[in-house]
């Protein structure tokens, strides 16, 4: 072996993350006494390194609760110092079925298997969730022969789960945490939701994707934090591509644009806004701010990136 081949294969084992070699960095204690949230990926659909797909924790003590699960969903768990041994999410909440919001749920429910989880995996989603659900688990079946029946040893059925599907209202409630389902417009989705977390003394809304809702501006009434998606206005323009004529409208029925976001804010009166899946259109960061200040919000604003914590 050459000096130089041996030379990286030594500094790349030391890069080696230590989760990767078995033994995670030691996950940071969550305080109970107040409710963290943490972007584990605030990217879309376009697979940017720098912005993993769309999911949310928030922890309360040793609860940590998931708000879906897009690809690297797990391993941004690991970045962030959450713990990922022993099934250490409390529950997984999904604000709609499109793909990249739900891409890293096998991960979730397979990989907390393999590192430990005992009990089913509770998640709450729209109507649609169990079906998806079945067939992940079902698409895995030889996997689940395999580690169960073979030397692996796999906890016989942790990789259950626990689905149930709501329409809204009331999703969690438990020890002091209040999680509720705010059906929002997405669209021609029939069902999609923000959610309502009522936590330690805090209030977070998060919005899913949604157009402007008077539903989720009415739940963001005070709020401490609202954590929005948002496109920026000045940048939507038909497309030149096949179906980019109808972009635009696309854009306007799906999803809500800096102005849209920075006037429900400054109507719900939050606190703190956060802006992530961002559809950016070549937009920058100072003219997302501009959108939402144009639209009236005039508190703190935040363009979220992974791994940011509030
Ligand atoms: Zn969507
Ligand atoms: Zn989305």
């Amino acid at each position: 072996m050459s000096r130089t081949r041996h030379a990286c294969l030594v500094a790349s084992a030391l890069l080696v993350p230590p989760a990767i070699a078995g033994a995670q960095a030691a996950p940071v204690p969550q305080r109970a006494d107040t409710a963290t949230v943490i972007l584990l990926g605030t990217g879309m659909p376009y697979p940017d390194p720098s912005a993993q797909g769309p999911a949310t924790a928030v922890t309360v003590g040793d609860r940590l609760f998931l708000f879906d699960a897009g690809a690297g969903v797990v391993r941004q768990m690991n970045a962030a110092r959450l713990p990922v041994r022993g099934g250490p999410v409390t529950a997984v909440f999904l604000t709609h079925l499109h793909s990249d919001h739900t891409l890293g749920l096998a991960d979730v429910i397979f990989t907390s298997w393999v590192m430990g989880r005992r009990r089913p995996l509770p998640i709450i989603g729209p109507p649609g969730t169990r079906a998806m659900v079945d067939h992940l688990t079902a698409a895995y079946a030889e996997d689940i022969e395999v580690r169960t029946k073979g030397l692996e040893r796999g906890i016989p059925d942790g990789w259950r789960t626990r689905v149930r599907e709501v329409t809204g209202g009331v999703a969690y409630d438990s020890a002091g945490v209040r999680i509720i389902a705010i059906p929002v417009e997405h669209g021609s989705w029939k069902h999609a939701f923000g959610f309502r977390i009522e936590a330690a003394g805090k209030v977070i809304v998060l919005s899913g994707d949604t157009r402007p809702s008077a539903a989720l501006e009415r739940a963001a009434a005070g709020a401490d934090l609202l954590i929005h998606e948002a496109y920026p206005a000045v940048r939507l323009q038909p497309e030149d591509r096949p179906g980019g004529e109808v972009w635009p409208q696309y854009m306007r029925a799906f999803h809500a644009s800096d102005e849209e976001v920075g006037r429900l804010a400054a109507r719900a009166g939050v606190k703190r806004l956060v802006l992530h899946h961002l559809v950016r259109m070549g937009g920058t960061d100072a003219e997302l701010l501009e959108g939402v200040r144009r639209g009236g919000f005039l508190g703190p604003v935040v363009i979220g990136k992974d791994l940011d914590r509030f």
